[in-house]
């Protein structure tokens, strides 16, 4: 089951499942919103989160 989160900046991160889905967007908040690391929990991102 594709997940994907529609970032603010414009950014789609997609993913196979919620474990890789959770890395990929927390790799692209250090990279991208450094201001937000540590402030996204794991819940917060699956809440983000739409199936594709
Ligand atoms: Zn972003």
């Amino acid at each position: 089951m594709t997940k994907v989160v529609n970032c603010e900046c414009g950014e789609t991160v997609r993913a196979e499942s919620d474990g890789e889905l959770v890395s990929r967007v927390e790799a692209h908040v250090e990279r991208d919103h450094p201001d937000m690391v540590g402030k996204l929990s794991r819940d917060d991102i699956l809440g983000m989160a739409e199936e594709a």
